[in-house]
């Protein structure tokens, strides 16, 4: 029978002290004032933080084997734009009381995909106070090989690594649960849509809104092909303008090149240009964006072209060749 916890000590002990996977580069983890890791010879250690705070980035509804997965993939996510392996995690965590059930949910996200990628929780801090979680990621790239938003070039082509637009759909589910998909009557949707295919597509949305999976097998993927990356978390529009600053280039996006999930589709009535606004707008979607020579072969990859790195810097959106002008939110116009 487990007994209630009164002490940080012992939820330390019970849940966070309790990971199966120990990896050879960690030589002293949880239970010292520190944690002592080795980096492999000729490479540089990458580290990140995000922060999760209730009520701003999810709410007391939200499962807690999501949020626990949430706080790791946004982190995992930085890695991986970075062309880093993900390896150590510390996580700092405040908690209002000791909800065991929610602290467990938490670790069942928290720590499965945490070893799907082999990444060892090393260290943290438990306190009391308003929910918030802070995850910081240690992650090693052999060095001088990073991906930075610096390196695009002018002539590169733009990618994505998955469809976008999904997770801002699923937060249109949790901040209003009774938004029904209405039923489809425009002939761009591929399928006629029942009922049950609905709920269906909004549980989809639901997860991909929590429950993202960064494509961490990319790096050795794209190593050597590509210099210059970053992740999606503001918005595809908005996060672009921020390597096209750092790199003094600009960019043309052809939506019509954008891909779009069935349930996105669906979630929009059917209107495409509704989709593919969501699609340049989404959040939180921890997709890996970045830019390829034009030489560079990227066919055998899951990976999407989006469009290409121009000399003028802005970010110009085409439809098949035409200059559309959408005002998109969260966007910031750059260089005009
Ligand atoms: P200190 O007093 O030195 O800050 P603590 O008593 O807070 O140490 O923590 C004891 C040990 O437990 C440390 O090794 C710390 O890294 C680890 N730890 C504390 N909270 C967590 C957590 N939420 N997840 C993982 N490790 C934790
Ligand atoms: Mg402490």
């Amino acid at each position: 029978m487990t007994t209630s916890i009164d002490s940080e000590f012992t939820l330390i002990e019970r849940y966070f002290n309790q990971q199966r996977l120990q990896r050879d580069d960690v030589n002293l983890a949880i239970g010292d004032d520190g944690a002592l890791m080795t980096l492999p010879v000729g490479h540089q250690l990458v580290v990140s933080t995000d922060t999760m705070v209730l009520g701003t980035h999810f709410l007391a509804s939200a499962r807690p084997e999501w949020v626990g997965h949430k706080a790791l993939s946004s982190n995992i996510s930085d890695i991986v734009a970075m062309g880093a392996k993900p390896c150590w995690v510390t996580l700092a965590l405040t908690l209002p009381s000791i909800d065991e059930e929610w602290v467990a949910g938490f670790c069942r996200g928290f720590f499965a995909l945490a070893e799907r990628h082999n990444i060892q929780l090393v260290g943290g801090d438990t306190t009391s106070g308003p929910l918030a979680i802070t995850v910081t990621i240690h992650g090693s790239v052999p060095a001088g090989e990073a991906w930075l938003r610096r390196s695009a070039k002018v002539g590169d082509n733009l990618y994505i690594s998955h469809p976008l637009g999904d997770s801002k759909a699923g937060l249109e589910y949790v901040l209003n649960p009774e938004r029904l998909a209405i039923p489809m009557t425009s002939s761009a949707v591929p399928v006629s849509i029942d009922a049950q295919q609905v709920s269906e597509f909004q549980s989809l949305l639901l997860e991909r809104h929590f429950c993202r999976y960064p494509p961490v097998e990319l790096v050795d993927q794209l190593r050597g092909k590509i210099q210059c990356a970053l992740d999606i978390s503001d918005g595809l529009a908005a996060d672009v303008g921020h390597v096209l600053k750092a790199s003094k280039v600009g960019a043309e996006i052809d939506v019509d090149m954008l891909p779009l999930s069935t349930a996105l589709i669906a979630h929009c009535y059917g209107d495409k240009i509704m989709a593919q606004q969501m699609a340049l707008t989404s959040g939180e979607e921890y997709a890996l964006c970045f830019t390829a020579p034009s030489d560079c072969d990227l066919s055998d990859l899951p990976v999407y072209r989006i469009g290409r790195v121009i000399e003028q810097p802005e970010l110009r959106l085409v439809a098949s060749g035409q200059p559309v002008t959408w005002q998109l939110e969260g966007y910031d116009h750059f260089g005009e």
